[in-house]
């Protein structure tokens, strides 16, 4: 027996037309790829989207057709992405943090008919256009003004906007329609595209609105820094309108600078985004002595969370982060840690242990955990196994069957994680079966560079493992066997692999070895490698170990991601993100170190030295019988940064106050003698209230606020010392000054005729 209820296809259209009919007027404000705020509301999206529609239709889309977007979260996307899935096409996201050639790879794989562009991405189309046979229109998101000249047949979104019909049916179409397509940059193979239908993204956006999941409310003003091009921004550009959220769209500027700014400015109170974005946008707190006064919950994904992020967020600034999980395939939310009454009931301490896992399922996810002959495993928070995941926003196939079956007899996809589960059904993620590197949330193929690089004539074997970094979360690190009898320098290798991969993807550094450990099926054993590197530190981390001082100097970091040239139009003005082979940092001089020979140890097996850190006594040479390094540097021992203080909100309120406080005393004395002088000018105070004022009160202050200063260090310590150090510093510096001051001028006093000492108040 069927139940009597409507059939109501689930399909996003809806999502906007609702927007539109009740929370019309909110607001949908973003920083403009051409530099000023726009600021727009849902009515007005719906409207304009719906005219996107029927310019499309006139372009010849049809229903199924692939419509690329290769752009920044902005209104003008949402208004594409809304356009293009309302008559039944499929928005096909693209990642423009992708080398040409992938990008090109995915236009051609996908066929796409037509790629709404940022004037950013311009560059690389113009220079790639004739390898994108498929496509036949690009619609530059911009308006006429900016329309570059000497780009052939490119269109302008506002004019289409404007010459488009107003009205166009949405829908009417089975909500099992493809809405979405966006390509993985798995590890193995070419990227391989999910295909998302309206439903799946319909389901995924009621889920993610439950408040134990994504959680966001009507009276939120909502930031998504996670880009729409990769996994659909966590689903906020759907979520957001759903419950009538004030949207940020930051568009093309993700450095700690401009996320602050945009949060202030617009009071948004929740937001979501890669770790990488909120350590860039921490560092650029602590270091201008920012403030947070709206924002309540970040969301932290797409690699594990550092603790030191939650504390920050928690201790410093008062921001509840929530940890979550998820890929391209599973929509992408996958699981949340938000707490379950028990843990909620537990004391913060113990709840960070949890905000530090990947969190549970949410209602819509089966998860199980396998081991290698498909054995389900135990929930008990030790073992661990390959995760696995089903659902109605999980992945069936790929695109086109790239890759064949995906999924086990049972519908559930390998999602290629290695994870425990605990007794309160709180997955961790403790290692990735993929050895893929993510770096800024993006993904680097390790195998891929070291595929280029084995093929170095000096090089027997090459390996590529991810290695932690301060600001990217992880940098790839190449390790090289070189032929017996060679010698090279980590320039060699890296002059070697330019303009073979994406200049993001070179690595941080060459460490030239004896031996590269493979495992029993004769593939690179990188768990062993990874082992015997885990003392290892990039240069660039050392540096970031350094004190706070240095890291309150250093430039604010921006997005590493590669970007074309600036194009020769007006939009070069824009603000452009420096290439990032400028942003690598200076390499050492060769460093040349030794494996313990292979021997040692057995594939798979932790060698008998593992726990001596790997570096500490550098080899001096590259090989057996190799003449000595012409330089050998000994690596810097690991030094993790030192954990964030932790920093109760009110102590650190107390600390600002009093520091406050403390530079008004310090600057009291000097004020006072100003007063004095200008009394005295003005005729308003005769001698001897100068001389009360300026030389027997003043100075006494001066000592008081001495004692204070003292005191405010020793606040500052106790609030979190790399926050306050320089307010302390310089209250305390003031105020030293202040009363060496009138120490010298009393010396001086006392050497002078009696007469004298009085002078400045004579007129
Ligand atoms: P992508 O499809 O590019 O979003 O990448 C998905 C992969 O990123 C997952 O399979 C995990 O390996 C990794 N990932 C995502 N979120 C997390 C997280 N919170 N902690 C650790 N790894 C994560």
């Amino acid at each position: 027996m069927q139940g009597l209820m409507q059939d109501w296809p689930l399909t996003v259209d809806k999502i906007i037309d609702h927007a539109k009919t009740w929370h019309g007027a909110r607001e949908v404000v973003s920083r403009s790829v051409e530099g000023p705020i726009v600021r727009t509301t849902y009515a007005q999206i719906h409207a304009r989207a719906q005219r996107v529609s029927n310019a499309l239709l006139a372009l010849g889309v049809q229903p199924g057709d692939r419509v690329a977007t290769l752009a920044w979260n902005t209104a003008r996307h949402i208004e594409a992405w809304y356009g293009i899935m309302g008559i039944g096409a499929v928005c096909h996201t693209l990642n423009p943090r992708l080398f040409a050639e992938q990008l090109c790879y995915i236009v051609n794989h996908a066929e796409d008919k037509l790629i709404f562009t940022d004037l950013t991405f311009l560059p690389v189309l113009l220079e790639n256009r004739a390898k994108m046979p498929t496509v036949q229109h690009i619609v530059v998101l911009t308006d006429p003004d900016r329309l570059p000249k000497d780009f052939p047949g490119a269109l302008c979104f506002e004019t289409l906007v404007e010459q488009a019909s107003p009205d166009c049916a949405w829908g009417g179409f089975d909500e099992n329609t493809a809405a979405g397509l966006c390509y993985t940059s798995g590890t193995t193979g070419n990227p391989k595209g999910v295909l998302y239908s309206h439903r799946s993204n319909f389901l995924h956006t009621l889920v993610t609105m439950g408040s134990d999941v994504l959680g966001i409310k009507a009276a939120d003003t909502v930031l998504p820094v996670v880009p729409m091009f990769h996994a659909n921004a966590w689903g906020l550009a759907f979520s957001a309108p759903a419950v009538g959220a004030k949207l940020v769209m930051p568009g093309a500027k993700l450095d700690g600078a401009s996320v602050h700014e945009l949060l202030e400015t617009e009071g948004v109170t929740y937001s979501a985004a890669v770790p990488t974005v909120w350590q860039m946008l921490l560092t650029h707190l602590r270091a201008t002595n920012g403030k947070i006064t709206t924002l309540k919950r970040v969301v932290i994904g797409g690699s594990a969370v550092p603790e030191a992020i939650v504390r920050g967020f928690r201790d410093e600034y008062g921001v509840d982060v929530t940890h979550a999980w998820g890929m391209t395939e599973t929509s992408p939310l996958g699981t949340q840690a938000t707490p379950n009454h028990l843990i909620a009931a537990m004391d913060p301490e113990q709840q960070l242990q949890f905000k530090l896992k990947q969190g549970r399922a949410p209602l819509g996810i089966q998860l199980k955990l396998v081991d290698d002959d498909d054995k389900e495993l135990p929930h008990d928070g030790t073992t661990f196994g390959r995760l696995k995941v089903s659902g109605p926003f999980v992945v069936g196939e790929y695109f086109k069957g790239e890759g064949g079956k995906i999924l086990d007899a049972e519908g559930y996809f390998d999602t290629g994680d290695v994870a425990t589960v605990d007794e309160h059904g709180f997955m961790q993620i403790t290692d990735r079966a993929k050895d893929v590197i993510k770096s800024g949330g993006e993904w680097i193929s390790s195998i891929e560079i070291e595929n280029i690089a084995a093929g170095h004539p000096k090089a027997e074997l090459a390996a590529v493992i991810g290695v932690a970094h301060p600001k990217w979360d992880e940098r790839p690190l190449l390790l090289v066997k070189l032929n017996a009898g060679e010698s090279s320098t980590p320039k060699e290798f890296l002059d070697f692999l330019e303009g073979k991969i994406a200049k993001w993807w070179t690595p941080d550094d060459v460490v030239f070895v004896d031996d590269i450990p493979l495992g029993a099926t004769g593939k690179i054993d990188k768990k062993l490698i990874r082992d015997r590197m885990k003392d290892y530190v990039l240069p660039a981390a050392a540096a970031a170990a350094a004190p706070a001082v240095a890291l309150a100097a250093t430039p604010e970091p921006k997005i590493y991601a590669p970007q074309p040239e600036p194009p020769n139009l007006e939009a070069a003005s824009l603000e452009w993100t420096p290439n990032a082979a400028q942003r690598i940092e200076p390499k050492p001089e060769p460093v040349v170190a030794a494996f313990p020979a292979a021997s040692e140890a057995k594939a798979g097996e932790a060698p008998a030295d593992a726990d001596v850190p790997f570096p500490a006594e550098p080899a001096t040479h590259a090989g057996p019988g190799l003449p000595p390094a012409e330089s050998v540097i000994a690596q810097p021992m690991f030094a993790p940064a030192a954990p964030a203080k932790r920093v109760s909100p009110g102590r650190a309120r107390f600390a600002d106050l009093y520091l406050k406080l403390a530079a008004i005393v310090a600057i009291t004395p000097a004020a006072m003698v100003a007063v004095a002088f200008l009394g005295v000018q003005l005729n308003l105070m005769d001698r001897a209230a100068f001389v009360r004022l300026a030389l027997d009160l003043a100075p006494q202050v001066a000592l008081i606020s001495v004692a204070t200063g003292v005191v405010g260090l020793g606040v500052a310590l106790l609030a979190g010392f790399n926050r306050f150090w320089l307010r302390g510093l310089m209250v305390l510096a003031i105020s030293a000054a202040t009363l060496g001051a009138y120490v010298v001028a009393r010396n001086a006093g006392a050497q002078a005729p009696p007469a004298a000492a009085a002078q400045p108040a004579s007129r």
